[in-house]
């Protein structure tokens, strides 16, 4: 059963090579599901799509959650436990685009390139030199909040940006980087404090006003993980009265809402979860969650377990 609308190549091949029923499109969800209750014995589920303990419950034959995204916070993992079903994602295949998309923040909220291009558009440039100067990233410390593949992927970047690296993970990793006990004293280590971290109830506001206090007037913030890390409205309060530099933000608790306030604060960089939204990182994603699939209904391993 298909959750949500794929990416449409992934999508075509799911109706290729396995029998579908689409949630998705169908009229009385409860009676759709009742309909497929006892066939269905995998999920196909797409980023924010994911699959709660009712929808388990709804379908008692099921073994296998398939998801397309590193990132697995709209599945009840917990539950899947519970009724011994396998979840899989797609790890590993989006590192570098993500890492990119990372990058590109950092850079934009400290050089302020999208601010100044629309600066020129609106007929600003008459002098030789006209655009305030910003912020330079080398010899800077990126803290990054959650250092696991995405955020090695992000510190070998700032590294060659000539950043130094600092993290906090709940458990300290053999790297020769700077680590911090906690959000709050990393943030109060660096000047761009990057989150990379899951989302989910663990990781709820870990970014709070105690954490932006510790950043500063002159710290930056990034997110690529998920919104629900930062507390959005106190980030948006910070903004407005410049308790912080900047935000470079991909991603917001109620996508596809974006808060509009955001739209408001030129010190704030905002791109629509785009971190991994390159053709061949999403058919990289598909093909990993296809191949999940069929290794279950060859009766074989799967290859990105999660639980
Ligand atoms: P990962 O390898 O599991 O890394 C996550 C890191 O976060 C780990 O090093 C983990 O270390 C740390 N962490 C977990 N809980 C924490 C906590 N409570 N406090 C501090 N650190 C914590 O995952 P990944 O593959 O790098 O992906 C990370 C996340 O990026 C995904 O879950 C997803 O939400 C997000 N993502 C976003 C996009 C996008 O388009 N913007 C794309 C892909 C992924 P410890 O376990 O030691 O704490």
């Amino acid at each position: 059963m298909v959750v949500a609308k794929e990416y449409a190549p992934t999508q075509q091949r799911l109706e290729a090579e396995f029998t579908i029923h689409k949630l998705y499109e169908a009229p009385d969800r409860d009676a759709f599901l009742k309909c497929h209750a006892s066939s269905v014995r995998a999920l196909a589920t797409y980023t924010a799509s994911g699959a709660d303990a009712k929808l388990m419950d709804a379908l008692p034959k099921l073994q296998l959650i398939s998801h397309f995204g590193v990132g697995y916070d709209a599945i009840d993992v917990g539950a899947a436990k519970q009724r011994n079903i396998m979840v899989t994602n797609t790890p590993d295949v989006l590192n570098d685009c993500v890492a990119d998309t990372a990058m590109s923040l950092v850079l934009n909220v400290m050089r302020q390139f999208p601010r100044s291009e629309n600066w020129l558009r609106a007929g600003n440039w008459r002098e030789v030199i006209g655009y305030p100067l910003t912020v330079s990233l080398g010899g800077k410390t990126l803290g990054i909040l959650g250092l696991g593949r995405i955020g090695e992927a992000i510190a070998r970047r700032a590294q060659a940006f000539g950043m130094k690296i600092a993290y906090h993970n709940r458990n300290r990793k053999n790297l020769p980087y700077a680590y911090f006990a906690d959000a709050a004293s990393l943030a109060k280590n660096c000047t761009v404090l990057l989150i990379a971290t899951p989302g989910g109830a663990e990781t709820r506001n870990l970014v709070d006003a105690k954490v932006l206090d510790a950043l500063g007037p002159k710290g930056f913030v990034v997110n690529i993980a998920r919104g629900s890390v930062i507390d959005e409205p106190v980030l948006i309060r910070y903004l407005q009265e410049n308790r912080i530099a900047g935000a470079g933000l991909d991603v917001y608790v109620k996508e596809p809402q974006v808060p509009p306030e955001l739209f408001a604060l030129e010190n704030a960089v905002i791109y629509p979860h785009v971190g991994s939204g390159t053709v061949e990182t999403r058919t990289a994603m598909g093909d990993l969650q296809l191949e999940n699939l069929r290794l279950f209904f060859a009766g074989k391993p799967v290859k990105t377990r999660v639980v």
